[in-house]
């Protein structure tokens, strides 16, 4: 991130906008709703910047820019069509530690001005980092669409309300906690629907009423983090893991998701490959009960789903018998998000009526199947963690009937940007694990299924 994002104080502060057109104007609009007190340097101006001087809101010197003009300002902007005066500005503002932004120059910046999206006083800046003004922008739209203009209200009637809050719960996570609860329910429907009286009185009710002893209590969050995709968490699951004081995750759970968490949530690897546990799993269902008896929030995410392969159910029996509350949020499990990605239908009226999930790990370099069942016909079997006993697997269900040219693929760190698909039947399975030298996380998907890849894959097509 080269460019650090702070919102400054203009209010009654001289900020120095050199040029006089239609750019000029914008940015002298934008300054104006700080309160900024503004001088404008131009021997000419267009209308807008006129209308401006005449209603009082500027100063404006009709002569050529002086670089004593950049002198106690908070920030000067260049705006003129010509690109040395452009020059000037910067030199001049650099030289006394004046930021500057200079229009369409971004190497003569200090800083960057976002595009912003303004429910004041709520203010949500976006910023490119110059690479595209445009890109902002119809990002700056898409948050337009998305937060409603009564943002702006909610934030000053909680305004109204911070002094009072404080001095009832004088401990930081209590407050928030109140907050969180009051910004996620009923009064901000009331407010949205336009009955502000009714949604302060809730207020003042849930500030008598709420116990702090209320708002101490930890809980857990088992959330399930899907296969790799940010866009397959539920909304759910976004919204919890925003929430949360703490966060356990493993190795399965993508870097960009976990990127998705509060920034301020202390993060706790408990990283966990099928060889080397890092924290063992009865450590790790103490570790949660503790920390949620401190009254913390903690996320437990997990790749896929949490109650798939997860050990979800073991971690869960501790948070019960402890007494701990907790709630479980569902993912896409791995078979479901790779089938997805790499265009198989995991069942399909011609090919297969049902689907078998099951592992692949090895207990002492052994599969404890029940052969036959795998062997069903119209069935597709969905494998996890098989990578590793691949030779095992192909030849226990060679041994056990299944044909050798049952269609087989093989998918690796499905739904995600490295997502390969290797495409072939179960008597080269083996073959293509070593060749390619797949990778877990790789799931196996064997069945007639697996015909329809070449037709239907839509991914990084
Ligand atoms: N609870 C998880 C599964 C955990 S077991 C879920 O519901 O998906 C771990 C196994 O899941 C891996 O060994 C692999 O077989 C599979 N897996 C998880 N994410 C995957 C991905 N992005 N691509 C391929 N396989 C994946």
């Amino acid at each position: 991130m080269r460019h650090f994002p702070v919102f400054l104080d203009l209010n009654r502060r001289r900020c120095l906008v050199v040029g006089g057109g239609e750019v000029a104007a914008g940015k002298v609009q934008q300054l104006l709703r700080s309160n900024a007190d503004i001088l404008v340097v131009a021997p000419r101006v267009g209308e807008e910047i006129l209308a401006l001087e005449q209603q009082g809101k500027l100063t404006r010197e009709a002569r050529a820019f002086m670089p004593d003009d950049v002198v106690g300002c908070a920030l000067a902007i260049a705006a003129t069509a010509d690109k040395e005066v452009n020059v000037r500005v910067a030199e001049a503002a650099k030289a006394d530690n004046v930021p500057v932004n200079v229009v369409d120059n971004p190497a003569l910046c200090s800083f960057i001005m976002p595009s912003v999206v303004d429910r004041d006083p709520v203010q949500i800046a976006v910023s490119t980092g110059g690479a595209s003004p445009v890109l902002a922008r119809l990002l700056r739209v898409k948050l337009e669409t998305l937060i409603p203009a009564s943002y702006g209200r909610l934030a000053t009637v909680v305004r109204e309300f911070r002094g009072r809050v404080k001095q009832r719960f004088p401990e930081f996570r209590q407050r928030r906690r109140f907050w969180e609860n009051i910004l996620q329910g009923p009064v901000v429907e009331m407010l949205f629907a336009g009955r502000e009286a009714a949604a302060v009185q809730a207020l003042e009710n849930e500030l008598d009423n709420a116990e702090p002893t209320d708002l101490r209590s930890g809980e857990v969050y088992l959330v399930g983090g899907g296969p790799g995709d940010p866009d397959l968490l539920t909304f759910r699951a976004l919204r919890l893991m925003q929430q949360a004081d703490v966060v356990l995750y493993d190795r399965l759970v993508a870097p960009a998701i976990v990127e998705l968490v509060r920034k301020e949530a202390k993060r706790i690897y408990v990283g966990k490959r099928s060889d080397s546990h890092t924290v063992p799993q009865s450590e790790l269902n103490a570790l949660l009960v503790e920390l949620a008896q401190q009254g913390k929030r903690v996320l437990r995410l997990k790749g896929g789903d949490p109650f798939i392969f997860g050990r979800g159910g073991e971690e869960i029996e501790e948070l019960a018998a402890a007494g701990v509350p907790f709630q479980v949020v569902p993912g896409i499990t791995a078979a479901a998000g790779c089938a997805s990605y790499a265009g198989i239908p995991l069942t399909h009226r011609d090919y297969a009526h049902s689907c078998l999930f099951v592992t692949g790990h090895l207990k002492d370099g052994k599969l404890a199947f029940n052969w036959p069942a795998l062997l069903q016909p119209k069935q597709t079997l969905a494998i996890y963690m098989g990578v590793k006993g691949i030779d095992v697997l192909q030849k226990n269900l060679l041994q056990h009937g299944m044909r050798p040219d049952m269609p087989a693929a093989v998918i690796q760190q499905g739904t995600t940007p490295n997502q390969k698909v290797y495409a072939g039947t179960v008597s080269t399975l083996a073959k293509t694990v070593a060749d390619q030298e797949v990778k877990p996380p790789s799931m196996i998907v064997i069945g007639e299924v697996v015909k329809l890849h070449e037709k239907l894959t839509w991914f990084q097509k």
